[in-house]
């Protein structure tokens, strides 16, 4: 039996849970969970904010693991070695968008590391808050050896999710960049902007922040809740990547923008946003938004990470913690990823 953490309701703390994963088929691989990150979407899938959720629910889309297991078609990985594991476990494999090598964006829709139809076993698919998990080798990553493993988790979700957009709007040298928010994606968007040789305001709630911000290679920080922020960097940033989990002002931010700059929105909360039409027609402003990273680009992103040295700033927890860590997240008292030691469950 495989343990795990689940939400079983939407209001109630999660709490033990136990399961027998999938039997290993020929393409999958089975992996022994090292290290789990905690996503602000767990949380947000957990508590059903987005609907849809089914439970018993295990979140966990940020894993790391060794492979015990690979079945006997398997091409790309041993028993022994490392795998990584993000978002995405399944998705159709012939539309344009897979073909593409965007698998998040597959038209016959993607199955999500948990809470997804899972097409091979019958019914919902379990994450990575537990011990074991099996997986297409497609969908598994390889990971550097010269980083550490529980810094290297959080860059399967917060990592692709802040490397791709960037890489997608080319940004780089000559630009300047705001980051809103320092949580999980955050601290790796600041990361991310700045090997890319941007220019970096760090725009937060936090005071608390500011010098983490910096030393995360921000440039500059400004106060989001000071009213003189507004007025200071109108028409200042060449893109805005929104990081935050909760409702806020995107208007603001898009007055922020110099001409035919982007608002680059990542973060997820499930109220709708309210721009008015006028906010982007002065100055021709565009209004972007990106899911996570194909295989293809989270590999990529991996690879750039050992090149360059880029890993998550994390705070390890046990497994009987994940609640706290919750409340702490929707405190912004995050710095920056709460990863679980999975090795944790034997004595849980
Ligand atoms: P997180 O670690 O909780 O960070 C969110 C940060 O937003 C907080 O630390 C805080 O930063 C700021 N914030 C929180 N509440 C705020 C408010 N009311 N007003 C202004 N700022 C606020 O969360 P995360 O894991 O980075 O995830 C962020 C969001 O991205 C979530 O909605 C998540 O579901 C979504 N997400 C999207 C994708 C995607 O593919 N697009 C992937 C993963 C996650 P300061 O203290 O600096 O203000
Ligand atoms: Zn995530």
């Amino acid at each position: 039996m495989t343990q795990a953490y689940a939400a079983f309701n939407p209001t109630e703390p999660l709490g033990p849970y136990q399961y027998k994963t999938r039997t290993t088929g020929p393409k999958d691989i089975r992996l022994e969970i090292l290290y789990c990150g905690i996503c602000h979407s767990d949380l947000h899938s957990a508590r059903n904010e987005w609907g849809g959720a089914h439970y018993p629910l295990v979140p966990g889309h940020e894993i790391v693991g060794r492979v015990t297991e690979v079945g006997s078609e398997v091409t790309s990985f041993k028993v022994g070695e490392l795998a990584g594991i993000g978002c995405m476990v399944d998705s159709c494999g012939a539309c344009e968008n897979c073909d593409a090598h965007e698998e998040q964006f597959c038209l016959n829709g993607f199955t999500g590391t948990y809470n997804g139809v899972d097409k091979k076993s019958g019914g919902y698919t379990l994450g990575g808050y537990a011990q074991h998990i099996v997986v297409d080798e497609h969908f598994a990553l390889h990971i550097p050896d010269n980083l550490p493993l529980e810094a290297v988790a959080p860059l399967l979700c917060a990592g692709i999710t802040t490397y791709s957009p960037l890489r997608h709007a080319k940004v780089g040298k000559g630009h300047r960049v705001g980051v809103v928010g320092l949580g999980g994606l955050g601290h790796m968007a600041v990361k991310f902007a700045a090997a890319f040789g941007a220019e970096i305001t760090m725009l937060s709630t936090s005071k608390s922040k500011e010098e983490d911000a910096r030393r995360l290679g921000a440039h500059h920080f400004a106060l989001t809740t000071d009213p003189e922020t507004n007025s200071k960097l109108q028409g200042h940033f060449d893109f805005i990547i929104d990081t935050v989990s909760a409702p806020h002002d995107h208007t603001s931010l898009i007055g922020m923008l110099r001409t035919n700059g982007t608002l680059i929105i990542v973060g997820a909360p499930p109220e709708p946003m309210q721009i008015p039409g006028f906010a982007l027609l002065m100055g021709r402003k565009h209004l972007m938004g990106s899911l996570i990273g194909g295989i293809r680009e989270t590999q990529e992103m991996l690879d750039f990470c050992a090149e360059h040295n880029i890993t998550s700033d994390v705070e390890v927890i046990p497994v009987d913690q994940i609640n706290e860590a919750y409340e702490r997240m929707l405190k912004g008292d995050v710095r920056y990823r709460f990863v679980i030691d999975n090795s944790t469950f034997q004595n849980a």
